[in-house]
């Protein structure tokens, strides 16, 4: 159940609240109260509550109002918040910020870069390329999880200044992947939001280092490899339930038998997660098919699909890429892709996106 607190509680009296709900429910994680758009709340297992305690709670001075949600997920669900999640990236550095949401107003996002941080000419010539694409965030592996362990690794903390170079020079913020808990502290100094990727859909204890981190950055929460959409709605609900409301959601596809792609992008998740939840999402065609010629038409579907904004791969040497290269896009085939995004939104929503500058 979600536990609605009153606008004027004090914060003594939201302390007081939590410490009588941490004696009812001794072994529940770490109780966090969560702002979900005007709402601060408090989600638990309604389950373990006796009679007298949940009438307790029900009739505490703070309490608002407590709402009984179905699902598995609470916090993530549109069964409670019927509004959509808009999440702001880059308040923290110098640099644009980008909102990211499903609202006729809103531009699609489209975050694009190398798979990898490879070089410091390498990304900064991407940086720029991207941004002279027409794309709003830049993103680069600087941690790379790879399947085997003699392949290239990623630069590591030397490619995470690199993209806060990267963010200097073009005013794009910036979005990387966070592979462990105990490196959330550097990578969320660095970067502007966090990608929790595909193999990590399942870290229960870095999904809750990202949600409880005190600067609450943005986080992009991939789609597992075979996950299904419960069990990765259930995983933001991990990151929103320590603390952290800002999460993207990002469909990349899911395994399956047929090697003619190297993922089923599964682009009827975006209007079910519509449907389940009031978090944006994003669709990634590049690993979502892992072939450069397939990437622009699996982008224009998912925009078409209602998409918040996508995440493409680009490299300007493509053939050259340490990781990925079969699926790098050239900036100029980034630009055709902006170019229909903003089109295929325009269709949809009937807003013409003044804003478009491709320079
Ligand atoms: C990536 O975005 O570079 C990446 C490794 O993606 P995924 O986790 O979806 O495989
Ligand atoms: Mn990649």
């Amino acid at each position: 159940m979600i536990i609605l607190l009153r606008k004027q509680a004090s914060m003594e009296e939201k302390t007081q609240l939590l410490s009588l709900l941490s004696c009812f429910l001794e072994s529940h994680p770490a109780l966090e109260i969560v702002r979900i758009g005007h709402y601060e709340t408090i989600a638990i297992d309604a389950a373990a509550l006796d009679h007298m305690q949940a009438t307790i709670i029900r009739n505490h001075g703070v309490v608002e109002d407590v709402v009984t949600v179905d699902t598995p997920y609470k916090l993530v669900s549109r069964a409670f918040y019927k509004e959509s999640s808009c999440v702001v990236v880059g308040k923290d550095h110098d640099c644009q910020e980008v909102a990211i949401g499903d609202s006729s107003e809103l531009a699609p996002v489209v975050i694009a870069g190398p798979c990898s941080v490879e070089s410091r000419d390498q990304l900064l010539a991407s940086a720029q390329s991207v941004k002279n694409a027409g794309a709003q965030m830049l993103r680069g592996g600087a941690f790379k999880p790879r399947t085997s362990p003699y392949q290239f690794q990623g630069l590591g903390i030397e490619g995470l200044k690199l993209l806060a170079e990267a963010r200097q020079l073009t005013g794009l913020p910036v979005v990387t992947e966070v592979m462990e808990p105990a490196m959330v502290d550097v990578v969320a100094e660095y970067a502007d939001m966090l990608q929790i990727g595909s193999r990590n859909m399942y870290n229960y204890p870095l999904l809750r280092a990202v949600g409880s981190h005190p600067l609450k950055r943005p986080v992009m929460l991939k789609r597992g490899l075979s996950a299904t959409i419960d069990e990765w709605l259930l995983a933001a609900e991990y990151i929103v339930a320590a603390g952290n409301p800002n999460v993207v959601l990002c469909e990349r596809g899911i395994r399956s038998y047929d090697s003619h792609t190297r993922n089923v992008l599964d682009v009827a998740s975006v209007p079910v997660l519509k449907e389940l939840t009031h978090l944006p999402v994003l669709i990634d065609p590049s690993h979502g098919t892992g072939f450069s010629r397939l990437v622009p038409v699996m982008a224009r579907a998912g925009i078409a699909a209602g998409a918040s904004g996508l995440m493409i791969e680009v490299h300007h040497n493509a053939a050259q890429a340490l990781t990925d290269k079969n699926q790098a896009l050239s900036p100029m085939q980034l630009q055709s892709i902006v170019e229909d995004t903003y089109a295929i939104h325009e269709v949809l929503n009937g807003v013409k996106q003044s804003a478009l500058q491709i320079a």
